[in-house]
């Protein structure tokens, strides 16, 4: 084997640092073979045994000398770190230098919850491995929203002033999903109009026209939007000034009712969609109502985008929920047979773990189950800026 070549096998090393805890896998982009994966939880916190990130990675580390993976004898071609928030700055994967680091450190006040974990995660695995380290940034696919999608309509010197925005995130998977649908359909990315429903325990919308994005429905936190596991998702903006009114919550309080628990935890009391799915075969009222609120706001957001595209080719459900809940496809595109969406009840309800197609033959827009792999997109956006 020449070096070259196995340059090119050696894998990569993705991590998404959080304030307590650090995912990580170990993958060769080009084959998308995971050579091992984990989770280190319980950083930093009163009585556990990893005091930082840097002992993450030390954990780290042995884990994957468990697994039978020795870095020393198999060096990293690079890190690709998950970083969510890239501003303004960034609408590309970049090779981390100290100016970057600044830069993912100037944006904590716009993630207090997230950017801090991805710089500490930085720092620590600048330390550990000396490879080219990339940050591939969850809100980079919507840098380039068209304004009048990305503009709130408040004073302008305060938007500037504080870099508000509606900026989205899930662009990894968004961007990952859109590209892998165009080859699903077997046309090229820069021919279609497509509507990406990434729906998890965060879930989001996407307008994509030619492999761009034109609108998103995340805005300037991930809290805007469809209904989610424990967030709200949209709300009147007048329901925080009612709720600090009438009931004396802070604004930190009113922050935390929405994003911890609302969505599908305020309305059904579980934010876990297989338990929901359980209590409506029971006959639950309120996990009933708690889908069909779910619907709703899904459709509501797939005939805004049908509108803003104007015409549509492909729409693509990914993610934990919309991957494995035939019932919750079936919901959003029922009725929409008019609008061209003709969803075949066989394809939709077979097991499957592949992208497959599940609209019928004659239908005009293609209706498709798309899995998506951030870990993958991230060790390719890597590879592909340290080659
Ligand atoms: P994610 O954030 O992409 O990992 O998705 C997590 C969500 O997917 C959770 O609400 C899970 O309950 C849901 N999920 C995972 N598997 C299934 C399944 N087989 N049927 C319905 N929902 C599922």
């Amino acid at each position: 084997m020449s070096s070259a070549t196995r340059q090119d096998a050696s894998p990569v090393l993705v991590l998404n640092a959080g304030s307590s805890s650090l995912k990580f896998q170990l993958l060769v982009p080009e084959t998308a073979q995971v050579l091992a994966t984990g989770l280190v939880e319980n950083i930093g916190e009163q009585g556990s045994s990893v005091a930082d990130h840097g002992a993450a990675l030390a954990v780290m580390t042995s884990e994957l000398t468990s697994a039978g993976v020795d870095l020393d004898r198999d060096p990293l071609r690079a890190v690709g770190h998950r970083v969510v928030h890239g501003g303004s700055y960034f609408s590309d994967p970049v090779l981390i230098d100290d100016a970057v680091l600044g830069h993912v450190r100037d944006l904590i006040p716009l993630a207090p919850l997230h950017n801090p974990g991805a710089v500490t995660g930085i720092v620590a695995a600048r330390a550990r491995f000396a490879v080219p380290q990339v940050a591939v940034f969850d809100t980079a696919f919507f840098a380039d929203l068209p304004l009048p999608a990305a503009t709130y309509a408040v004073p302008r010197e305060l938007a500037a002033k504080h870099r508000i925005r509606r900026y989205g995130f899930h662009g990894t998977s968004h961007q990952f999903v859109s590209a892998a649908a165009a080859e699903l359909v077997g046309r090229p990315l820069a021919d279609l109009d497509q509507i990406v429903l990434h729906l998890g325990n965060g879930c989001s919308a996407s307008a994509v026209r030619g492999g761009r994005a034109i609108d998103t429905s995340m805005g300037l936190t991930p809290l805007e939007g469809l209904v989610m596991g424990t967030r709200s998702g949209d709300v009147d903006p007048g329901l925080h000034a009612f709720l600090h009114r009438e009931e004396g919550l802070t604004s930190e309080q009113v922050d935390a009712l929405l994003n911890q628990r609302s969505g599908l935890l305020g309305l059904a009391g579980a934010n876990d969609f297989r338990t929901l799915e359980r209590l409506m075969g029971e006959g639950d009222e309120h996990a009933t109502l708690a889908f069909e609120v779910v619907v709703h706001r899904i459709k509501h957001y797939v005939g805004a985008y049908l509108a803003q595209l104007g015409h549509l080719d492909v729409l693509s459900f990914t993610a934990g929920v919309g991957q494995h809940s035939a019932t919750l496809r079936a919901a959003v595109v029922a009725g929409l047979g008019g609008l061209g969406l003709r969803l075949d009840a066989e394809r939709n309800g077979a097991p499957s773990s592949a992208a497959r197609i599940i609209s019928t033959d004659d239908s005009p827009v293609t209706i498709a189950v798309v899995p998506t792999n951030e870990e993958l997109a991230i060790a390719r956006q890597t590879a592909a800026l340290v080659r």
